[in-house]
């Protein structure tokens, strides 16, 4: 039986790439399939393409990497014209059915479009249920069918004006790529809360969840797309439109933290940069008398390098990561599932032996990988084994398109750090705080009047109202009490 990989399960999940191109002279969907592959890392359950030639629209949507489905000429030749956009998913609402899979595509009076989003709308739950009570009919479990169905029910006359409308009805988080007959539109929520950026190749223009994929398909990055922006192609004409109230941005963080590519550029910084400068603070913030710094591969290796550049310690590779291990894996009975971890992760015994050492992570969710790396690390003889972890204590689930446990699976939602020390049997454990994490982000948090990022997994302030959360909890709460009048 084919699963989610049980040994990938402790870390929070991006759950979308986007990636759209208009303008080509051809061959659109090839290039929507290589930015795809650019963007794998943001979502590894399903990938969709969907062309347009001018006359029709073409899909392809298939469980499973892009790399596999997508690199078959048969597929690309049958995704013919000049636009095309695409979808890298990991779910977070919606189950994972291909009915799910995006780019979703509707044939409305006003003219047929495909739409791919990253992120998460934090009121579709409500919205859905109106919309059901007036006759909607949803093919979908997703959140991103609802813009589709507002869109539908809209009484403006155009189909941007619609789409408008729609978005003004939603809260939560989205960046979108919407095609049309017409051309292509890249959209931001209000907060900017997920990324997507612009560049051109060639005369097309290129939307894309990060810098990366642009990269890889050699387009010229023109900038990102600012919040509650909504940039509109047709033809070769570009135009931009703010419908929406200026408000602050609140970015995610935690793009900077782990999400994306250490070789993208996110909000002008380097990830690479920012991740150094992160374990260069944590450094200064939680120094310790050891002989080695090791990172949790891959996604601890910049901070690393941060930290021993920063203390003077030596960085070595004492963990080495297997990548031939994917998100998907044959089901393991209980008895191997033990030493999955090691399939991943195994250490460099011959560096370890004897040496007091320094584990650099990006996070800790649940705990459990940790406890099994810190585990792995005695057993090949480390003297000492002190974890330092470059981002705040993750205490609170994320409703904006990443996948977290609930609180209650959240090891900092449970435990203080001394707790957390003992359940992964490190000899200390120590956090970057969220000032330090600002500061090398270049910001000086204290004396900013608002928070400049939404950090709400590290503190809880969600930048957005959160209706379904709101209205299951009082749900929740009327379940108990309904228990304890019974
Ligand atoms: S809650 Fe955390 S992961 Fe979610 S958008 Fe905010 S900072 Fe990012």
């Amino acid at each position: 039986m084919l699963t989610t990989n049980p040994f990938d399960d402790d870390k929070l999940r991006e759950e979308c790439g986007i990636f759209g191109v208009s303008g080509t002279d051809g061959e659109a969907s090839a290039l929507v399939a290589l930015g795809l592959h650019a963007l794998q890392h943001r979502g590894q359950e399903a990938a969709g393409i969907t062309s347009w030639d001018g006359h029709q629209f073409h899909t392809h949507r298939a469980m499973g990497h892009v790399a596999g489905n997508f690199d078959r000429d048969d597929i690309i030749r049958a995704l013919p014209g000049t636009a095309a956009c695409g979808h890298v998913r990991y779910s977070t609402t919606g189950e994972t059915a291909l009915r799910n899979v995006q780019p979703l595509y509707a044939e409305l009076q006003s003219g047929g479009f495909a739409i791919a989003h990253n992120g998460n709308i934090s009121n579709a739950t409500r919205l859905r249920r109106e919309l059901v009570r007036r006759g909607s009919i949803f093919q979908s479990t997703s959140d991103t069918e609802t813009i589709i169905h507002l869109v539908a029910t809209s009484n403006y006359r155009t189909l941007l004006d619609k789409f408008i409308d729609a978005l003004k009805q939603v809260e939560g988080a989205y960046s979108l790529v919407v095609m049309t007959p017409e051309g292509m539109i890249g959209c931001r929520d209000p907060l900017g809360i997920r990324p997507l950026v612009m560049g051109t190749l060639d005369g097309a223009i290129i939307f894309a969840s990060e810098t990366v994929a642009l990269d890889v398909v050699g387009a010229t990055f023109v900038r990102a797309i600012d919040p509650g922006e909504l940039v509109i192609v047709q033809g070769t004409e570009t135009r931009s439109i703010h419908p929406f109230p200026p408000q602050p941005s609140r970015p995610c963080i935690f793009e900077h933290v782990y999400f994306s590519r250490p070789d993208s550029i996110v909000d002008d910084q380097s990830i690479y940069s920012v991740r150094k400068a992160i374990g260069a603070q944590l450094a200064i913030e939680s120094p310790v008398d050891a002989d080695l710094v090791i990172p949790v591969p891959d996604s601890g290796v910049p901070a690393a390098i941060g930290y021993a550049q920063q203390s003077g310690i030596p960085f070595e590779l004492g963990i080495i990561r297997s990548h031939y291990i994917g998100r998907t894996f044959i089901q393991p009975g209980d008895k191997v599932r033990h030493l999955g971890v090691k399939l991943k992760h195994n250490a460099n015994r011959a560096l370890i032996k004897g040496k007091r050492i320094i584990l650099i992570d990006d996070s800790i969710v649940r705990g459990t990988t940790s406890l099994k790396i810190v585990t792995m690390m005695r057993e090949a003889g480390a003297a000492e084994v002190h974890m330092r972890i470059a981002s705040p204590p993750t205490r609170h689930s994320c409703f904006y398109g990443v996948d977290t446990p609930e609180r209650a699976k959240l090891l900092a939602a449970q435990l203080d750090v001394g707790g957390m020390t003992d359940f992964i049997h490190a000899d200390s454990l120590a956090f970057v705080s969220i000032d330090g994490l600002y500061k090398a982000l270049g910001e000086d948090h204290r004396s900013a009047r608002a928070p400049s990022h939404c950090d709400a997994c590290f503190t809880g302030d969600y930048p957005t109202t959160l209706t379904d959360q709101d209205e299951s909890e009082t749900v929740d709460q009327f379940a108990l009490l309904a228990e304890r009048v019974n």
